[in-house]
């Protein structure tokens, strides 16, 4: 049984998708609510063709629905909650629409750790090669390929348990790092990972933090991302089916163990797993 987060975003439409073109005007905001790592779900009348629609710089993902567009806007984690996100929509013949998305508060765990000060500073030159990391991997998150994936639903990456640790706030010695971004899988080194989707690699390196790591593009700006792979067995450009082996669990990166770490990317920003996965 899907949970009712994972049910609400996949197949069902709330009830403000009530003729939401209705009038033939655009005087009344709309506005949805989603916490910050959630998707934020916005039906759009389905007799037109599909809007584009964007959040910031950022397309956003559109899929249809029975009779309906639906945008699903990913909510970056960072967003303060009482925030007012705007997303604009455009439609085929130019009229455009803003839609509100009011950021709802989620109480995310938080995980107080003490380490060496000299465990925390990055050398001159770690630092230098964690910003060119930082900024390739910014550039290829912000990825956008007009074809849709084929369902949103994902398939589990790796057979082990999960941590739901996503979201979780972070503080060394006091002083907050950046937020949890993906779930962990709990997996010995060597158990195959699999693309959790149907889509292409769209990167596959060695980095300094999430070391050996693979990011696959199922369209419209969803993406998935593998870290901490002992090995990469596949290579950029490649098409994979949903299942398809992509490398092993490992330990690479700035970890204490072997395990897989899993990021799911809307519109560049990183999202609830657990809204995509089975049960
Ligand atoms: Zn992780």
């Amino acid at each position: 049984m899907p949970s009712i987060a994972r049910r609400r975003l996949l197949n069902s439409i709330p009830a403000l998708a009530l003729s939401p073109w209705a009038g033939g005007g655009w005087a009344a905001v709309r506005r949805v609510s989603a916490v910050p790592g959630g998707v934020a779900r916005i039906p759009f009348d389905g007799t037109h063709p599909a809007p584009r629609v964007r959040l910031g710089e950022d397309r956003v993902l559109v899929m249809r629905e029975a009779d309906a567009w639906v945008a699903h806007a990913g909510i970056a984690l960072s967003t303060p909650p009482g925030s007012i996100v705007k997303v604009q929509a455009e439609r085929a013949d130019g009229v455009a629409e803003s839609v509100e998305v009011e950021v709802a508060p989620k109480a995310y765990a938080e995980q107080h750790l003490k380490v060496p000060p000299g465990k925390v500073d990055l050398s001159k030159e770690d630092l230098a090669r964690y910003e060119r990391e930082r900024a390739h991997l910014a550039k290829v998150l912000r990825t956008f390929s007009e074809a849709p994936p084929a369902t949103l639903a994902l398939q589990t990456p790796v057979q082990g348990p999960r941590s739901s640790s996503f979201g979780l706030r972070r503080f060394f010695n006091g002083q907050p790092r950046s937020p949890h971004n993906g779930m962990d899988f709990a997996a010995a080194a060597g158990t195959p990972v699999v693309a959790a989707g149907a889509g292409r690699i769209i990167d596959a390196g060695d980095y300094f933090f999430p070391g050996k790591t693979v990011i696959v593009d199922h369209g419209q700006g969803l993406l998935t991302l593998y870290a901490h792979l002992a090995a990469i067995e596949t290579r950029v450009d490649e098409r994979v089916p949903a299942g398809h082996p992509i490398g092993k669990v490992g330990a690479t990166g700035r970890v204490t163990g072997a395990h897989l770490h899993f990021s799911v990317f809307l519109n560049a920003a990183a999202v609830d797993p657990a809204l995509f996965l089975p049960d």
